[in-house]
């Protein structure tokens, strides 16, 4: 028998090597590697160590490359200072762009929540996985400001949008909400709602729903049953996807998969876990339902639906790591994979087992990759006129006094000064002495009334006021089809 498809495999660190063990123990109980060719690769701390500045050795590169599927354990990243997550640059590089994560209730695992046993509690957060702040694009400003800049697209959105719709037809969920911050963001999470409305127009069958993610958050608390699909932004995904792991019992039982156009990476939602790493006791539950994940991505049904009533079964007779039940009776991360090879073949007994397709050879055929970089472009050129630019001062002068600056800098160009925002908030004109100031301002430029402006307009603005002034960061102003391409200012009049 040929094992037509390969996958890399990179075992992570801290309890990335004792669970991804485990999991590889279990894949092989049920025959899958006669199917797969699993093929290790170097990432992580080993890789940093070994001096890829990435967190990829060169031949991971090429492997996951060549594969296009990857099983990933947890791998750390360095807090604050340092490199760049590995989890994230992977997601990003090579293009896999939906993450999913199922979410359900399974037997044997206590919740605070109480869930109906007759109806199982089961949802999917779709979360997109390359724009938002991820882009990690961030800038010092000034001695006391950061800045992080917030990327949101027209293809990007519209592509997670339309995947939450495929997965809700796949699980055969009936509800897609879209979960944003519209109400304060209108301009990126605006467009990720407004695409939202777009692609579920496609979709007249399934319901569709928009929930600000604060009340979503809520929501979920009190009426999780209410949602089948939820589909948001990175940054808000990530965190709704911990929470929902907390309905279900913890992270030890949230698995995920990263979708792209020509790879896909498969790794639970849970971290490395350094505080019981080494200790044998991790759960390697995630880590096998991301698995499954796989399995059922490259058309391995059969074996995915015998390891996971193997799994339900286990749990059903109270099989479990330390993380949840008793810790006193609670099993090593070994003995709970030995359980479950021990049940290969049964199914739970509580509720119906997963229905096990008779086998049949995968599938898979992974998509050709492109040879460079795929352009993702809308098709559209809107109308586009300058108006202006805003450029951001590093300076701990009153607004006033930076204002007096300014407007003697400007006196006879083609601008006039239309505000000073401190942290987003009109200063200037009209200042509210209770808004404090920090020392990064923004200073709005507009053309005089009828004046024409080009680029190198505003390029010369920015070059007189850095004369005087440093000029940390430098936008430019646009209307797109005659609508402002840039948003009001708190405070702002008119
Ligand atoms: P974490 O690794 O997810 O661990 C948080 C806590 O959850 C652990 O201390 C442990 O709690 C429990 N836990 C997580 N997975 C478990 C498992 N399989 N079995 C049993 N308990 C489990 O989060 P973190 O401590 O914030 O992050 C640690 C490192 O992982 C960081 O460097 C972070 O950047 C990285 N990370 C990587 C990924 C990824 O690879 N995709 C994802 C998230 C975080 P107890 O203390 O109760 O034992």
């Amino acid at each position: 028998m040929s094992k037509s498809i390969q996958v890399a495999v990179a075992h992570g660190d801290g309890i990335g090597p004792e669970v991804m063990e485990a999991v590889i123990r279990i894949l092989r109980g049920a025959g899958v590697l006669d199917h797969l060719d699993l093929r290790n690769v170097e990432m992580g701390l080993s890789a940093y160590s070994a001096g890829f500045p990435t967190g990829i050795s060169s031949a991971a590169m090429y492997t996951m490359a060549e594969c296009g599927l990857l099983l990933k354990g947890p791998m750390e990243t360095p807090k604050g200072k340092g490199g760049k997550s590995i989890n994230v640059t992977l997601r990003k590089i090579f293009s896999a762009a939906a993450n999913i994560r199922p979410v359900a209730v399974l037997p044997g695992v206590p919740t605070r929540l109480k869930f109906d046993p007759n109806n199982p509690f089961r949802l999917v957060i779709v979360r997109e996985n390359i724009e938002d702040t991820y882009g990690g694009i961030e800038h010092r400003l000034s001695a006391g400001t950061m800045l992080c800049r917030r990327l949101i697209t027209e293809q990007g959105s519209l592509a997670i949008h339309r995947k939450a719709f495929e997965i809700a037809a796949q699980y055969g969920l009936r509800r897609v909400h879209c979960g944003h911050k519209a109400n304060i963001m209108k301009m990126t999470d605006g467009l990720f709602l407004e695409t939202f409305k777009r692609a579920a127009a496609e979709h007249p069958d399934i319901e569709a729903g928009d929930v600000i993610v604060d009340a979503l958050c809520m929501n979920l608390v009190m009426r999780p049953e209410h949602y089948g699909v939820i589909v948001l932004p990175n940054f808000q995904g990530d965190i709704v996807s911990d929470l929902c792991a907390g309905l279900i019992g913890g992270l030890g039982f949230a698995p995920s998969a990263n979708i792209g156009t020509s790879s896909a990476i498969f790794e639970a939602v849970h971290g490395s876990a350094p505080d019981i790493a080494g200790k044998g006791i991790a759960n390697p539950t995630a880590l096998l339902l991301s698995a499954l994940m796989l399995l059922r991505h490259v058309g391995l049904l059969h074996h995915a639906a015998l390891i996971e009533n193997a799994l339900l079964r286990a749990l059903e007779e109270g099989v479990h790591t330390g993380d949840f039940g008793e810790r006193s009776t609670a099993s090593s991360t070994s003995e709970f994979a030995d359980a479950i090879i021990a049940r290969l073949g049964q199914g739970p007994q509580s509720s119906p087992p997963v229905p096990v397709p008779a086998f049949s050879e995968p599938t898979f055929v992974r998509p050709t990759p492109p040879t460079e970089p795929t352009m993702l472009l809308s098709g559209y050129t809107p109308e586009e006129e300058i108006t202006g630019s805003d450029l951001f001062i590093d300076t701990t002068q009153t607004p006033m006094a930076l204002a007096g600056v300014l407007e003697k800098v400007i006196s006879g160009t083609s601008f006039r000064l239309e505000f000073i925002s401190n942290r987003g908030t009109v200063v200037y004109p009209n200042p509210n002495p209770l808004t404090e100031c920090t020392d990064s301002y923004r200073a709005r430029f507009i053309a005089r009334e009828g004046v024409p402006l080009t680029q190198a307009d505003c390029i010369a603005l920015l070059s007189l006021v850095a004369s005087e002034l440093t000029v940390s960061s430098y936008e430019l102003l646009r209307n797109f089809d005659g609508q402002p391409g840039f948003s009001k200012a708190q405070g702002q009049k008119g």
